[in-house]
């Protein structure tokens, strides 16, 4: 049987997630990142196969077609999915992986994957602290600025079926957390 484990972590947008997902790679290299399929325009900071893999709507319509993804979800008008390799890469070499995806497709990731997978919500002190966390990042229009905080509601309550909750008050304080949930999970 594998050893991996499957380590998913969502919060809502401006979470703070993808700050704690670095950190958590970082702090262990041993660990491999699910890089998913978009098609969300490229932020500049941003590497085509690295952050994600930048995809036209075409292209992502053919990995549906043929049944290449794990999970997807049409999020502010734009496909994000797992790839079926990706997990695969992990589970035959026993990696453990660490997921950046919404709410609902953490859930459905441990629909298909059980206990290998562990999801981790992490969320905000507040729903304000959220929304001057999102403004403050700058990298969104007001529609869809707008679009993300319509959501929020709807991340916070599925949230609540997750394994762990962590609050982003102190970002390091809850990396920290994260990092130790992780740790005893691997172990179990
Ligand atoms: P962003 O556009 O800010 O990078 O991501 C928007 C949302 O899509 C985030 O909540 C992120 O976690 C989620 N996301 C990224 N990749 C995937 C994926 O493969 N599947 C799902 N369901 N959500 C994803």
């Amino acid at each position: 049987m594998s050893r991996s484990k499957l380590i998913v972590v969502s919060a809502p947008s401006g979470g703070g997630k993808t700050s704690i997902v670095k950190e958590i790679l970082a702090r262990h290299p041993e660990f491999e990142f699910s890089v998913s399929g978009t098609t969300r325009t490229k932020r500049p900071n941003e590497i085509d196969g690295v952050d994600y893999f930048f995809l036209s709507k075409k292209e992502f319509e053919r990995l549906i077609q043929k049944d290449e993804l794990a999970e997807h979800e049409l999020i502010y008008g734009n496909y994000y999915g797992t790839l079926k390799r990706e997990i695969d890469r992990a589970v035959s070499s026993n990696k453990t992986m660490v997921f950046d995806v919404d709410v609902k497709g953490g859930l459905s990731i441990k629909k298909l994957y059980g206990g290998t997978a562990v999801l981790i919500f992490i969320e905000p002190p507040s729903i304000a602290v959220l929304e001057q966390r999102l403004r403050n990042r700058k990298t969104e229009d007001e529609e869809t600025f707008r679009k993300r905080m319509e959501r929020v509601a709807l991340e916070l309550e599925m949230g609540q079926q997750f394994d762990f909750h962590v609050v982003n008050d102190m970002l390091a304080q809850a990396i920290d957390e994260v990092d130790e949930i992780i740790k005893k999970q691997i172990q179990s």
